[in-house]
């Protein structure tokens, strides 16, 4: 066969293409960030099909997310120039596993359309199990068990090879429980996720000819991300590659980030014991970053113990050191973070212009998110959030905001429908059926029709007293609000709490827990910027709005496990406080292994930047409208001092922000005056004390977004000017809101404090 042109092959160094060209055998790529691991992979499979070496589909390649795969699967293409007829084994464990199990299910008694159940199904499910073993479910939740099954089914554990060291788990009734749980999944011909792999491993270790026919089937392996992956999977791709062993991993240890889910970074340490001779391939270009950012990274990782170890260089301009800012309070982040991706807009402090897109905000907890959503729709920058919803399309946020929504207008029927029955209360369809058939008879609300239903005793059993309960305690919520002397946050403290709403995430086990009871707390938060429930209710009704607004160009937030692989030429990095980050999770810990895990996330974050990476903590944070003081991150610490740059008032109060209005300086500023900060001995006991003085805000007050609103002293038709849009007319006002059609951007909705007459 005459050979095609291999252009690919000059884009490489000579180390990632030793391992695109290395096909037979066992290949290691282990190497720090962006150093071309990802491209060397997907060069790879370019490779295998351009020199026909293999066709797509005896080609299984394993990516972290379905992003990722589907990204890979665009650049193969693009690079060998022809639409390549699919890759049907590109994908994740999980979607890749769904597909083989459909084709073997009955070898472990299923049909090959089970269902997959979600995490609800499986609660609900191991509920049951629970109360029939006689066990105290409200002791022994079964979200604790759904945990320590998953974390087993990550481990490659079937009920009975469940270590006996594992026996004490759940009140020593977990293994017991955790068989029954697989037979009544069967009965019910349905798996959970961890399931997907469990089963795929079963059948290959118990079937040698279905394994040797996928050996044969699979001729070539490649894995991206491999220092996450898990026991089962692990396994599962160890039984895969045994025939041929032509199995690729890329991966770096530093950027181990999921040992929380049951990720075993001592794969990779096995993968040369496994596959004995393998190639092992390190690479230390660094195409991606500038020399600033890479040493910061490494100062920071370097704090770890028990690494490879790697140095990474780059042949990239020394650039901007990574810049480094303090603010007053999360609220004064999220408002500096704004202004200045506006400025960077426009090339600001002698760097160049970036595009919306080339800006991405990584966070370490999803609740952090608030702050600047709510900013950015205020001041009409558009942004996206990777990986997740946005913060009010969370399934914790929209429960709360029902009880809001039926405490403020008690005839909201969908917000009644939602909380019925969560936290359960034993309303299960049939009484659910009996009040939507009562409300319907009588012409009024479910919340009425509830009412009703108490009264003429139609709802039988426990669920009987649970709902007059509700009925009570909503409309005495709902005199509550007219109650002078108790704040609209303390009211949604009290709904959630005597709802029973916030314990029920408070005996929840799952690992997404905290971070939902996090995000109840950053929601009552929220309402402080409001007068009362419903100014605030109609807030999000305005974010919910403009959600499915205009394609184009935004900025990215997301967390930094969502950030893995991905590169941005700026990054912001806001919340490094101790606490925050690293968790408060991790500090608590016994050993170091979670603050260390924290800090190779740290790594991963800091090596998403190109070009400018800024990192930022707060001094006080408001946790239940109490103000926290906060620590800077002992991350912060661990940068270099001669590759950071700490960004001092005239940077940060001036330029962006109009006048200040003749705020005196407070504690925070004057120590962000001082040159490197962060690193004087002093600092951090100054910084405390700054915590604890009597508060002012520094700069506008929280009042002033109050006031803001009740000014909107537009007319219909006016012609105006915004910010951010430019002129248009007025052709809608609610509230502090005006419905605006733009003369280049269109019809917006927006707070009616960024216009201004256009005559003005
Ligand atoms: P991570 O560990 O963050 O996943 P990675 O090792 O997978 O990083 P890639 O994402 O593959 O790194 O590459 C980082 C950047 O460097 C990409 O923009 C890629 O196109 C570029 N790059 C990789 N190799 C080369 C090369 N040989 N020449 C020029 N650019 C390269
Ligand atoms: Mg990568």
């Amino acid at each position: 066969m005459a050979a095609r042109p291999m252009p690919y092959l000059d884009d490489l160094n000579p180390e990632q293409r030793a391992a695109v060209e290395a096909l037979e055998g066992p290949v290691l790529m282990l190497a720090g960030a962006g150093t071309g691991k990802t491209k060397a992979l997907t060069t790879r499979i370019v490779h295998l099909l351009n020199t026909g070496t293999a066709r797509p589909n005896e080609i299984l390649a394993v990516t972290f997310t379905n992003k990722a795969a589907r990204e890979m699967k665009m650049r193969v293409g693009r690079t060998l120039g022809e639409a390549i007829e699919g890759m049907p084994w590109l994908g994740t464990f999980h979607s890749i596993c769904v597909k083989l199990l459909r084709r073997h299910a009955e070898l472990v008694d299923l049909k090959s359309n089970f269902t997959i159940l979600d995490t609800d199904d499986q609660i609900r499910l191991l509920k049951q199990l629970i109360r029939a073993a006689g066990i105290d479910d409200k002791r022994w939740p079964a979200r604790a068990l759904a945990g320590v099954i998953d974390n087993w089914k990550n481990r490659a554990w079937t009920p009975d090879n469940v270590p006996a060291g594992e026996a004490g788990a759940f009140d020593g009734k977990g293994v017991a429980l955790y068989k029954q749980y697989q037979i009544r999944l069967r009965e019910l011909n349905a798996v959970d996720f961890g399931d997907l792999l469990l089963h795929m491993v079963t059948i290959f270790q118990s079937h040698e000819d279905i394994l040797a026919q996928y050996q044969r089937w699979f001729r070539y392996i490649l894995v991206d991300e491999y220092q996450d992956t898990n026991v089962a999977q692990y396994l599962w791709l160890r039984l895969l590659a045994g025939g041929h062993k032509n199995i690729c991993c890329v991966g770096d240890d530093d950027q181990s980030i999921y040992g929380w889910r049951g990720a075993e970074v001592g794969n990779i340490l096995r993968f040369e014991k496994d596959f004995p001779g393998a190639t092992v391939i390190r690479l230390e270009q660094n195409y991606r970053s500038t020399p600033h950012i890479l040493a910061a990274a490494g100062g920071v990782i370097a704090g770890n113990k028990g690494r490879l170890g790697k140095e990474l260089w780059t042949e990239a301009p020394e650039g901007e050191k990574v810049r480094l800012i303090g603010h007053w309070d999360g609220e004064e982040e999220a408002r500096w973070i704004g202004e200045e991706i506006e400025a960077m807009q426009r090339g600001t402090r002698g760097m160049r212009a970036f595009g919306l897109d080339d800006m991405a905000i990584l966070v370490r907890a999803s609740h952090q998110m608030r702050a600047f959503e709510d900013r950015f729709l205020t001041i009409g920058l558009p942004y996206r959030v990777i990986g997740g919803p946005r913060f009010y399309e969370r399934m914790e946020i929209r429960d709360a905001m029902a009880y809001f929504r039926l405490v403020v207008s008690p005839s909201d029927d969908l917000a009644f429908e939602r909380i019925v029955n969560t936290p359960k209360r034993g309303l299960g369809d049939k009484a659910q059926q009996t009040i939507q058939r009562i409300a319907r008879e009588n012409g009024v609300s479910l919340l009425d029709g509830a009412a009703l239903a108490v009264e003429q005793g139609a709802i039988k059993g426990k669920g009987a007293a649970a709902l007059g309960k509700l009925v009570v305690d909503l409309s005495r919520w709902g005199r509550m609000t007219g109650d002078a002397d108790l704040s609209h946050m303390e009211l949604a403290e009290i709904i959630l709490d005597e709802s029973g709403y916030t314990e029920m995430w408070q005996n929840d086990k799952t690992p997404e827990a905290p971070g939902r009871l996090e995000n109840l707390k950053e929601l009552v938060k929220a309402l402080e910027q409001f007068e009362n429930l419903g100014g605030f209710l109609e807030h999000v009704s305005l974010i919910m709005d403009n959600e499915s607004e205009e394609q184009g160009e935004k900025v990215s937030i997301m967390t930094l496990h969502a950030a893995k692989g991905l590169e941005f030429p700026a990054v912001f990095l806001p919340g490094w406080e101790d606490g925050l980050f690293p968790s408060q999770r991790s500090m608590d810990e016994s050993g170091l292994k979670g603050v260390e895990e924290e800090r190779r996330l740290a790594y991963v974050g800091i090596t998403r930047a190109e070009e400018i990476c800024t990192i930022s903590f707060a001094g006080n944070r408001r946790v239940y409208g109490q103000w926290q003081s906060q620590m800077p991150s002992r991350f912060i610490d661990e940068l270099p001092e001669e590759h950071v740059e700490v960004l001092t008032p005239p940077d940060l109060y001036g330029g962006g922000y109009g006048a200040a209005g003749g705020m005196g300086q407070s504690g925070l500023e004057q120590m962000a005056a001082e040159a490197n900060v962060y690193n004087s001995p002093g600092w951090r006991r100054m910084q405390s004390r700054a915590g604890e003085r009597p508060l002012s805000q520094p700069r506008e007050s929280k009042s002033s977004v109050i006031d803001a609103q009740a000014i909107s002293s537009h007319t219909m038709g006016e012609r105006v000017f915004h910010q951010k849009f430019g002129y248009g007319a007025v052709i809608g006002i609610e509230g502090d809101k005006l419905e605006i059609d733009f003369e280049k951007a269109g019809v917006k909705k927006v707070v009616a404090r960024f216009v201004t007459g256009a005559d003005d």
